[in-house]
This record gives C-alpha cells, structure tokens and sequence, in this order.
C-alpha cells in the first residue's frame, strides 16, 4: 500500500502540469521594457519581461530552461521527476519525499528483522539481496531525508 502511495504521488509529481503559463504567439509591443512596476495590494511589484514567452512575468513565476515554459510559484526544476515543481504539483512532490522515506524506514526495518531471524545461514543468496538493499536505502535515505526536511522549512515560511 505504502509503495503504491510513493508511486501515485511519484506519477502526479511527473505529470501534472506545474502552473506553466501558456506563450505568447503574437506581441504588439515589440519594444516592451525589461521591468514593468505595478502594484499588487498596496505593494509595488517589479514584473520582468520574460523574451521567451513573450510576457511580464506575475510575481513568483520564473522561467524554467529545462521546460521552456514560465512556471507559476516555481520551487525547482528536478530531474529525478523530471518536471518543474511548481504552484500545482508541489504538493504530490512533498507527499511523494515523505512517503519515500517512510517506504524506506519500513524497508529498512523488515530488512533487519529479516536478516536477524537468518543470522544461522548469512551466506545464503537471499541474505546478500538483503545486505545490498540495506545498504542502498542507508545510502540514500539521508540525502533524501535532508531535502524533505529542508522543503519543510521552506513550507513554513512560505518560500520555494
Ligand atoms: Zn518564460
Ligand atoms: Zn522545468
């Protein structure tokens, strides 16, 4: 169950349009300035020109190069989802890092239990499986562990 959660949230992370705005195909002011102020509640906003699709860019929003689209509150271009995180999949891409991690914990933890009740017969093909899956997951649970968190903080802040 848990894995088939990882894997919806990987998939909605992958295909679920981020906020791309769509472009421009015709300008009528050719000559339009770079930055354009306006205000927003009260607030002055700088807006910059994006060249690529042809529009001010609305605040939050920022070109990605790797999809050639601006993308509305963009966090990051990841390349393991291989689509922007943006406004409309953040959350699937937040969902997703946390169910890895708990995936891998639960992994983990069968793993060694696995492991423990074998401990007569170690050199048995099934327990070397065991050992390299072990190792795999306590390689990679940190670094993914480090992003999660870090993408909490942002959260909380509200910044990407
Ligand atoms: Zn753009
Ligand atoms: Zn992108």
């Amino acid at each position: 169950v848990l894995f088939l959660f990882v894997v919806c949230n990987f998939m909605l992370s992958t295909f679920l349009d981020p906020g791309k705005y769509p472009k421009a195909h015709e300008v009528k002011d050719n000559n339009a300035p770079m930055y354009k102020n306006v205000e927003i509640e009260g607030t002055s906003v700088s807006l910059k020109w994006c060249r690529t699709c042809k529009m001010y860019r609305p605040p939050r929003t920022t070109h990605c190069n790797e999809c050639n689209y601006c993308v509305e509150i963009f966090d990051h271009h990841c390349p393991w989802v291989n689509n922007c995180i943006g406004r409309r999949n953040y959350r699937y891409f937040l969902q997703f890092l946390w169910l890895l991690i708990m995936h891998m914990l639960f992994l983990f933890s069968l793993l060694v239990v696995f492991i423990w009740q074998h401990r007569h017969d170690l050199k048995a093909s099934n327990i070397i499986i065991a050992f390299c899956i072990l190792i795999v997951i306590g390689l990679l649970c940190w670094p993914i562990t480090g992003l999660a968190m870090f993408h909490v903080m942002l959260v909380s802040r509200g910044r990407t």
